[in-house]
């Protein structure tokens, strides 16, 4: 299927990365990139407002998409990045525990998912209190235990993005910002998408929806998004000085106090001079995209988020953490308290006066009808007359940004024979099996 047009709805990491490994794997493609946002500006996109972590696969049950997905992405990512001379900190992570039964389970649950996924043995180890104190002095007494993985790193989003788009644009892609797509409408003869936005109507033979936070709507207009929605999850971010000798060196992580739902509770990141907290995870609808500044929700996506009985059944399920997370969020002292617990009070007092903001990332969290959250990733199929003719990335949470090289190899192949996977199921195991085989092939 050569010289097929592809239209990519999105220049977050996931757009980006598609287009990248479609015209990197198919010279012929042609491929166009849309975003509403003008060039350059990353401030309504999830990719430049995240931790920044290259997740190494801890939390992800060994054999699933996410997990089949980040292990790939996250070697993917890193090459890119050292290929490329971008900037890399590999640090490491400490995912730290205080030794209750469930901290213990849980660490020993996320060693195992770090060798399933891929982490090599002597990358990976168990420490006690103690020990994890001498690498980390600035550690709480309280910690019993640590899991420390050697190899997650920390990599600088704006500048993958950047060097994504010059990539793009140097193997032929067009990226056209400033474009908001507006309505889908499939011709039934030349089986053509015809995609309207604000720069007028597009045609293609194919679209891929990467829209982050919007993959919804966008997919609702290609007749798709029948049975779950997109749930905004708002992680903020605080920064306090570090006024201690001791710096942090490595990610420290806490064991999440829900470990059912996709957020982690705040982390630690030593970052010049400062300590960066966070994220917090508030749900919050009618906040899809604003990301700096004071902002007022839109009223209308709210109103019509409660007509949707997901959302109530969502609120019902999550009637222990909402409480929790909206705290974290708005008062500074219930925050502090998150976040002292990994820290050694008498070393290091966190004061939360001396909080400040520093950023703000919105999760777009797929939730079914039934108001159940989705752990894993998905992909979701347009057809046109029985074809296969387009793409949803139904899930853009964590670790969408470390996942998104592999995210894009799957895609290009999907985009290059899309007959091959017209009649796979993507939620059973042979298009799993068909997902490992392709990126340990395509990286051999
Ligand atoms: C607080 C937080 C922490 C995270 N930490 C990590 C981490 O440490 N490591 C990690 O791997 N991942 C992390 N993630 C997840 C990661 O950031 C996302 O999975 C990833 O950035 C999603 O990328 P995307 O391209 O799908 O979406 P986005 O980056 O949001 O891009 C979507 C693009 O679509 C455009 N768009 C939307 N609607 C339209 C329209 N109608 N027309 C045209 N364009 C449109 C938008 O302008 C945007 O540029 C974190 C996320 C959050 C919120």
């Amino acid at each position: 299927m050569k010289n097929r047009n592809i239209l990519i709805i999105g220049a977050g990491i996931k757009g980006l990365s598609i287009a990248y490994q479609i015209l990197s794997k198919n010279k012929d493609a042609a491929v166009t990139v849309v975003d509403k946002e003008p060039q350059g500006v990353y401030h309504m996109s999830d990719s430049s407002h995240n931790t920044q972590c290259g997740h190494s696969g801890l939390y992800y049950t060994p054999g699933t998409l996410k997990a089949i997905l980040n292990q790939h992405g996250f070697e993917l990512l890193r090459d890119y990045i050292i290929n490329n001379k971008l900037p890399y900190n590999p640090c490491g992570k400490v995912v730290v525990g205080y030794g209750s039964e469930k901290d213990n389970n849980l660490l020993d649950k996320y060693y195992k998912n770090a060798l399933g996924n891929g982490r090599p043995a002597n990358k990976v180890r168990m420490l006690d209190g103690d020990a994890l104190r001498e690498k980390e002095p600035l550690l709480s007494k309280n910690i019993t235990s640590a899991l420390e993985v050697d190899d997650p790193y920390l990599f600088d989003a704006n500048s993958i993005l950047k060097s994504l788009e010059k990539d793009v644009t140097g193997r032929g892609g067009v990226i056209k910002h400033n474009t908001k797509v507006k309505g889908i409408s499939s011709g039934d003869k030349d089986r053509q998408w015809t995609v309207k936005t604000s720069k007028g109507d597009i045609k293609a033979d194919f679209i891929v929806n990467a829209a982050g936070a919007q993959v919804d709507r966008i997919a609702k207009m290609a007749g798709g998004a029948k049975s779950w929605f997109i749930c905004p999850v708002v992680g903020v971010y605080k920064d306090i000085k570090n006024t201690t000798d001791m710096p942090i060196s490595h990610m420290i992580y806490q064991v999440p106090s829900d470990p059912e739902i996709p957020f982690l509770d705040p982390h630690a990141i030593e970052s010049h001079g400062g300590i960066h907290f966070g994220p917090t995870a508030m749900v919050k609808f009618g906040m899809r995209e604003h990301y700096s500044g004071n902002f007022l929700p839109h009223l209308g996506d709210m109103i019509k988020a409660h007509f949707n009985p997901g959302t109530w059944f969502f609120y019902m399920k999550n009637l222990k953490n909402m409480p929790r997370e909206t705290g974290r969020h708005y008062s500074n002292k219930i925050f502090a308290k998150a976040c002292q617990g990994m820290l050694n009070e008498s070393r290091f007092k966190i004061d939360p006066s001396a909080l400040k903001f520093y950023k703000r990332g919105i999760r777009g969290q797929h939730i079914s009808l039934k108001g159940v959250i989705s752990n894993d990733f998905g992909l979701e199929k347009h057809m046109i007359l029985g074809e296969l003719r387009g793409i949803t990335d139904i899930n853009p949470g964590s670790p969408g940004f470390t996942a998104a090289l592999a995210v894009g190899l799957v895609i290009a192949d999907i985009t290059a024979s899309p007959e091959k996977y017209m009649n796979i199921d993507f939620s059973s195991k042979h298009f799993l099996e068909n997902v490992k085989h392709l990126l340990e092939s395509v990286r051999k």
